[in-house]
């Protein structure tokens, strides 16, 4: 159908940071299909583990336990501080959706009955998916054109002001869902102070703090969450994107005292954390692990943010100015933010649009200090010619 604009070529393979097309061309690809294949393309771990997955078990439902998804959700609490309990999904909107109905039942808990406590505050420029409950959650004119009515329920504060969220939390909202750094609206991280002081507010209120980790999440903005730079736990966490390093998945985390919301029957999915699933996303784990990609993204990142700050100062017709956290970086332009994504592909370096005329760089976790020189000098390269 007709919902994707003509794509830039045929794309046939890709190896670690490079991803090839189909007339011998490479590219530095720093939009990693938007923010998944967190290990680049074709690791051969990831590769080995998801091969060996196919020959024993690809799919059995979630009628049968299923060892390898037990042993990533054990991972995914011991990245979340050890406690709490793992749900999957497939996909981003879908993680989001699940986090909707827990803040339903939780609602329904905190007022003694359904319809009384449900709404769900988010943040003014938000991103959470396609689906009915995320585009309902996504306050934007393009993603809601012609969809009206939408589900009931959200209203919208500002990102960093704990003054508009105190504002919008009434006695019949049930949840805050925000993203610890907004995507797609163009790179806008939650800052840590902000973070702090909503946790207390949602503690205070009984309302649950959610946090969209989508995009953010397995290791992009040199933590495991976003949100660790802050200190807080939330109460619940959405993720996907960079969890199955390409191979779809998604996943809510819940801490302890809301695990008990979802009961036998309140929710399910047929492939959600399937065996072939479950191995490509600890396959994902291990090379963070394995390969100490954190703690990389943290180190590479700060010389790369300093370059990308220079090239910011070098051109400052043109850009705006530097946002972001590790390998999730959005360069505001003041330029069309179309046009720069097509010449920067045609001097070798994918980059994806985002929000108002930004372009967002979104390396693999495995980029080293050298693939993001060189995507500074492509960059360079792009302005240079368009001044
Ligand atoms: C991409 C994204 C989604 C939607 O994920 P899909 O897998 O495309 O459904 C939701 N939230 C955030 C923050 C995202 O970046």
């Amino acid at each position: 159908m007709h919902n994707y604009a003509a794509p830039a070529f045929n794309a046939v393979s890709g190896k670690g940071v490079y991803l090839h097309d189909d007339s011998g061309n490479r590219y530095l690809d720093f939009g990693s299909g938007i923010a998944v294949t967190s290990v680049g393309h074709s690791h051969p771990h990831w590769v080995q583990e998801v091969q060996a997955q196919t020959e024993k078990l690809s799919h059995c439902s979630n009628l049968y336990a299923i060892p390898s998804q037990h042993k990533l959700a054990d991972r995914l609490v011991e990245k979340a501080g050890g406690s709490g309990k793992v749900l999957f999904c497939n996909s981003g909107a879908e993680s989001n959706e699940a986090l909707i109905k827990l803040a339903r039942l939780h609602g329904r808990n905190k007022a003694g009955k359904e319809n009384e406590c449900f709404k769900i505050v988010c943040a003014h420029n938000a991103f959470h998916g396609r689906t009915f409950g995320g585009m309902s959650a996504t306050p934007q004119m393009k993603v809601q054109d012609g969809f009206q009515p939408l589900l009931d329920g959200f209203s919208f504060a500002t990102l960093n002001s704990i003054e508009s969220f105190d504002e919008s939390i009434d006695k019949d909202v049930a949840a805050v869902f925000i993203e610890s750094i907004q995507g797609e609206g163009g790179i806008f991280p939650a800052e840590d102070s902000f973070l702090k002081e909503l946790r207390a507010l949602c503690t205070e209120r009984e309302v649950l703090l959610m946090l969209d980790e989508v995009q953010s999440g397995i290791g992009r903005s040199g933590h495991f969450f976003a949100f660790e730079s802050s200190g807080i736990l939330p109460d619940a966490i959405g993720m996907a994107k960079g969890l199955g390093g390409g191979f779809p998945i998604g996943a809510i985390w819940t801490a302890d005292p809301y695990v008990e919301l979802f009961q036998p029957g309140s929710h399910g999915t047929t492939f959600g954390g399937n065996p072939l699933a479950s191995s490509a996303a600890n396959a994902v784990l291990d090379i963070i692990e394995n390969e100490n990609l954190i703690e990389k993204v943290t180190r590479f990142s700060k010389k790369w943010h300093d370059s990308l700050k220079a090239l910011a100062e070098k051109y400052p017709q043109l850009i705006t100015g530097v946002r972001g956290r590790g390998y999730m970086v959005g360069l505001p332009l003041n330029t069309d933010a179309i046009k720069v994504t097509f010449l920067a592909k045609e001097k070798g370096l994918l980059v994806v649009p985002a929000g108002k005329n930004t372009i967002r760089l979104l390396p693999a976790l495995i980029a080293t200090q050298e693939d993001l020189d060189k995507s500074v000098q492509i960059l360079d390269a792009v302005f240079s010619e368009i001044s």
